[in-house]
């Protein structure tokens, strides 16, 4: 096949081989058809860009995050914990679809622009939010926000758990799955999203587990997220979260599990023979004063992706945060949590975790032309002598130049090519400005 595209005079790094100096990147029908050193580029008439003093990787696959949670920017992770369980912030169910539209689109567009070609994103109006981030360009797995309890009690510590509301979020999804699974091209997919063991009754999580199991569908959902979240689940069910999803036949290679902070050895090492993935939020979780034993997870068979979570979609940030958290639970620096590993966590295996191995994750032949041109011509990366490790310690998500998803060119000279950012910015300020005002208002009553 003639390239439709061919990237030169490029540094190229990807998973288990050693950078390329100076390489080339050929792409043609959303894949790439060859890459290598400049040596080895045949001769060609297809168009060239040659990028001399950047970086080539694949796109980073942001494993757990909530796009319209953009919202709590700079407030809400000073004020204790996630924002479900916080009184005084904005809440899922006061969002309508306009702003959740709004807000969604500038989280989905700040990941682009940092390097983000994957999303795992789930909170509410799925049924916007997905076709949204997609139409960005990105390849999303998404859900809305799958739960039984009543919301507007959660942040009062008061969970009710109300049938009614569960059958109508397992609609919502079972109505996701019909209109965007699959679509945009085989971008979109739906994912199916228990919010957490405890927002989730018992019943609820294993018919979410049916579901998944019926439609061949991944699961994502947040595992030992407090010792709230613990000690209720002990109260209602007296077993832990891990166990309960293993009840619920949820704990499997299919299920993506963000946090895992407070888990016992022996919920470690059930997640691990499971071959499940933890969505570590080192960045996130650390502000938040607690962190996933990762080198114990890993240890006993799980596999570590990486998600922003409700904070800034920069991934880059997240690998040298997951690097300096594993070490500060092993006490060293050595083999096992060096730059590959962390690279490997925001790229490969986050491709595990979502079936895509040999697909998507990696600069190598027959994989998806998802590729991130990072500027490596500037101050703060110079000397360039180790690219991973200036990479994974030095580098910003401000540092991409240019994204390509399946061959398109989605950022241009750090500017989106599918969106107005400037009116993108100014639809999500306005939507965050009324939440927060509106949420003020309610705690001041
Ligand atoms: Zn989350």
């Amino acid at each position: 096949m003639q390239p439709d595209l061919i990237l030169t005079d490029a540094m190229l790094v990807t998973h288990g081989e050693a950078p390329i100096p100076r390489a080339f990147v050929a792409m043609g029908g959303g894949k790439i058809l060859d890459c290598g050193p400049m040596e080895r580029l045949p001769p060609s008439d297809a168009p060239k860009l040659s990028l001399p003093g950047r970086l080539l990787t694949p796109g980073l696959i942001n494993i757990h995050t909530h796009a319209v949670l953009s919202l709590m920017r700079g407030i809400a992770v000073d004020m204790g914990f996630a924002p479900a369980y916080t009184p005084g912030v904005p809440h899922g169910h006061e969002i309508n679809a306009e702003e959740a539209l709004a807000l969604a689109r500038l989280g989905a567009m700040e990941a682009l622009l940092m390097g983000s070609t994957v999303m795992v994103d789930s909170y509410v109006h799925g049924e916007v939010t997905l076709p949204a981030i997609a139409d960005l360009g990105l390849r999303i797995w998404a859900c809305g926000r799958l739960h039984d309890v009543d919301f507007s009690r959660v942040h009062l510590a008061d969970w009710r758990h109300v049938p009614e509301i569960g059958a109508g979020r397992l609609a919502e999804v079972e109505a996701l799955i019909a209109q965007f699974h699959g679509s945009h091209g085989g971008r979109a997919h739906v994912i199916v999203a228990p919010h957490a063991p405890d927002t989730c009754s018992a019943a609820l999580l294993r018919r979410a587990a049916d579901l998944a199991r019926d439609a061949k569908l991944l699961t994502t959902t947040h595992l030992s997220q407090s010792q709230l979240e613990n000690a209720e689940i002990q109260r209602r069910d007296g077993c832990s979260p891990t166990q309960l999803l293993e009840r619920c036949g949820l704990l499997d290679d299919r299920l993506i599990a963000a946090h895992c902070i407070h888990m016992s050895p022996d919920d470690v090492a059930r997640f691990g023979a499971a071959g499940a993935t933890v969505a570590h939020v080192p960045k996130g979780n650390a502000t938040g004063g607690a962190i996933a034993n990762t080198p114990a997870l890993r240890a006993a068979g799980a596999r570590i992706a990486l998600g922003t979570d409700n904070l800034t979609q920069d991934m880059a940030e997240q690998m040298r945060w997951a690097l300096a958290t594993a070490r500060i639970r092993v006490g060293s620096v050595g083999e096992g949590w060096q730059p590959e590993d962390a690279f490997a966590m925001a790229t490969v295996n986050g491709a595990a975790a979502l079936g895509k191995s040999g697909r998507l994750g990696q600069l190598a032949p027959g994989f998806a032309a998802d590729v991130v041109a990072w500027d490596f011509r500037r101050a703060h990366l110079t000397p360039l002598l180790d690219p991973l490790g200036t990479l994974v310690h030095d580098a910003n998500g401000r540092d991409v130049e240019h994204v390509w998803i399946a061959g398109r060119q989605v950022v241009e000279a750090g500017r989106p090519t599918q969106a107005d950012e400037a009116a993108v910015r100014a639809a999500a300020q306005s939507a965050a400005e009324g939440l927060w005002a509106r949420a003020r208002a309610m705690m001041a009553a």
